[in-house]
């Protein structure tokens, strides 16, 4: 079944069953903007979200991302709050005190993170400038970019329209010597 550009949207909520998935730069954007962030679990407002997170949710800031494709480079803190710079003493004392008793730092690295956020994915087949099949350098360098935004072999065979075998024979020797992120 190729994958046309209209079903590519179909491809992110398959990854990313949730309701909430960000699938645009501009409404990641929009959801850091505010002087507090809400929590997508509960929806309460918070300075800096990733505290609540694991005291009431006991989720780790990267599976919190993960899970409603947000981008790992973001800090799950509010652009106000981040410029204020209230990271007083008393405040450290708290979040060690949270980091400890949710064990933070088991959980920290749970979730891979080699997974790209669903919109950043998105972008990248919008700059690949896909045409039918061409199985040329070009296409060579359009299978390693979908490859190292951590598509899965057949999905970069769905986006560029070929066989899984086509794709796999070249990922099977990227995979093996490491993704270049
Ligand atoms: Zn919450």
């Amino acid at each position: 079944m190729p994958l046309r550009p209209a079903s590519r949207q179909a491809l992110t909520l398959r990854a990313h069953p949730q309701k909430h998935v960000f699938k645009t730069r501009r409404d990641v954007e929009r959801y850091f903007a505010g002087q507090t962030i809400q929590c997508l679990l509960c929806g309460r407002r918070f300075r800096r979200l990733w505290m609540h997170l694991v005291a009431k949710h006991g989720m780790s800031a990267d599976e919190y991302r993960e899970r409603f494709g947000l981008p790992w480079t973001r800090g799950l803190t509010s652009a106000a709050s981040a410029a204020s710079s209230g990271w007083t003493e008393k405040r450290k004392a708290k979040a060690r005190q949270i980091a400890r008793r949710s064990q933070f730092f088991k959980r920290a690295h749970l979730a891979p993170r080699r997974n790209f956020a669903p919109y950043h994915k998105m972008e990248a087949i919008r700059h690949l400038g896909i045409s039918p099949r061409t199985l040329t350098k070009s296409f060579e360098k359009r299978v390693r970019t979908l490859f190292d935004k951590g598509f899965t072999d057949r999905q970069i065979a769905r986006v560029l329209d070929v066989g899984a075998s086509t794709v796999s024979r070249r990922t099977k020797y990227w995979r093996h010597r490491g993704r270049t992120n």
